[in-house]
């Protein structure tokens, strides 16, 4: 049985549609993370699942119990929001303790298990102080701290983590991960960072304008994306897109793009082509263009342009080349021997193209097999 399911559910506020139709269920035990742009409805979502918002449709199941209506109270979950939300005049054993106490929990009982989640956030040394004395991302821990005190069904977690710097997001990220992983507790975790939802997710749900256009593991996302707006939103940098069109029919679909017209194999396409000619948008992500002085062998298309831009991040070279008016980046050496203006080929293997419809930004490719890692939580997403 899924341990959340939602039920076409939809959420007005006035006559603005916030939540269209969401219908989706998550695992005993899963890392759900909700992403997508600012306003798209991912923390109106969590709040419905949390209990402090009603849906104006649909239904909202934890387990086997319909709790649409239900206060938060009844829904055994604990919740983590960007403002940690700590009391200042509290010590951290305090903060940690409000919680059960409130709850009406034996104080023998309250300490046993401060302490535990104490030591296992290592706050255990700084349980006498206040939060105003502790580092941005001890703070946080009592916030985690406080969430795991009370051993819930289900974690949510609102964006915790934009209030730190990039090397404690990094930190906290695998803390968090980590932490979950041990206590197999279900979580939901929003953020708009795809970096954040590749690296932490089991699933990813994509949100744009108040629905989930595609909820799946990271490496379904990145490599079968179901629209381009999934596919530009996975991966960094993100990925080209080029306008092309798709002409011919059956097995001799040509496709042209860049300048120029290449034979296509049809088979690649979820539809055999039913027009002769159909418009779309070619995806190239940039790690698959490569300079022509280091490409594999098995990169046979040639693309010609001229450097604009070069952005070098240490390991890497982000070269941005302009190509028949379009600029894209493209992944060079670290250092490479290369100028403005100057102009370039790159190498490209048809097989890591995308295509989409150029009206409905639909996928039109058939299921994509390549030879990967791990289903989940892949290292390119890292960094
Ligand atoms: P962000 O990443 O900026 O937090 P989000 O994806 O979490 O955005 P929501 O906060 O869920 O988005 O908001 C979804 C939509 O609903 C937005 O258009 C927002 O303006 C609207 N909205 C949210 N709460 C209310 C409210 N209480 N009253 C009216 N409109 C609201």
């Amino acid at each position: 049985m899924p341990n959340v399911r939602f039920e076409h559910v939809s959420k007005l506020f006035g006559d603005h549609v916030a939540i269209r139709d969401l219908n989706f269920e998550i695992k005993e035990g899963e890392f759900v993370v909700f992403v997508g742009p600012s306003g798209c409805g991912k923390t109106t979502t969590l709040r419905m699942l949390a209990g402090l918002e009603t849906p104006s449709y649909g239904k909202v199941w934890i387990g086997d119990k319909d709790v649409t209506l239900a206060p938060p109270g009844e829904r055994d979950i604990s919740m983590v929001f960007q403002s940690y939300a700590l009391f200042p005049h509290m010590s951290v054993y305090k903060n940690l303790a409000f919680g059960p106490e409130v709850r009406g929990m034996q104080k023998s009982l309250i300490s046993e298990r401060v302490h535990q989640v104490a030591e296992m956030l290592d706050l255990g040394k700084l349980l006498h102080r206040r939060p105003s004395e502790l580092s941005g991302g001890q703070r946080q821990r009592i916030a985690l701290g406080r969430m795991m005190i009370r051993q819930p069904k289900i974690f949510l977690l609102d964006e915790p983590l934009s209030n730190l710097d990039a090397a404690l997001r990094t930190t906290m990220r695998s803390e968090i991960m980590e932490l979950q992983r041990r206590l197999a507790v279900t979580t939901v975790y929003v953020t708009h960072d795809q970096v954040e939802a590749m690296t932490m997710g089991d699933r990813i749900a994509v949100f744009k304008d108040g629905s989930i256009l595609q909820i799946d593991t990271p490496r379904q996302l990145y490599q079968n994306p179901t629209n381009k707006f999934v596919a530009c939103f996975v991966g960094s940098p993100k990925m080209n897109i080029l306008p092309g069109s798709l002409s011919g029919r059956a097995t001799a679909v040509k496709l042209g793009f860049a300048g120029g017209s290449i034979a296509f194999d049809a088979g690649r396409l979820a539809q055999p082509l039913a027009l002769e000619e159909r418009e779309v948008e070619v995806g190239i992500r940039p790690q698959d263009l490569h300079w022509i002085k280091d490409a594999p062998s098995r990169c046979g298309h040639r693309l010609g342009g001229v450097v604009s831009n070069i952005e070098t991040t240490g390991p890497e070279t982000y070269v941005v080349v302009d190509i028949q008016g379009t600029s894209i980046v493209s992944k060079f050496p670290s250092f490479p021997d290369i100028k403005f203006g100057q102009t370039v080929e790159l190498a490209l293997d048809l097989d890591d193209i995308y295509l989409f419809d150029r009206a409905s930004g639909d996928n039109i490719l058939g299921n994509r097999d390549k030879p990967t890692q791990a289903d989940t939580k892949l290292p390119w997403a890292a960094g």
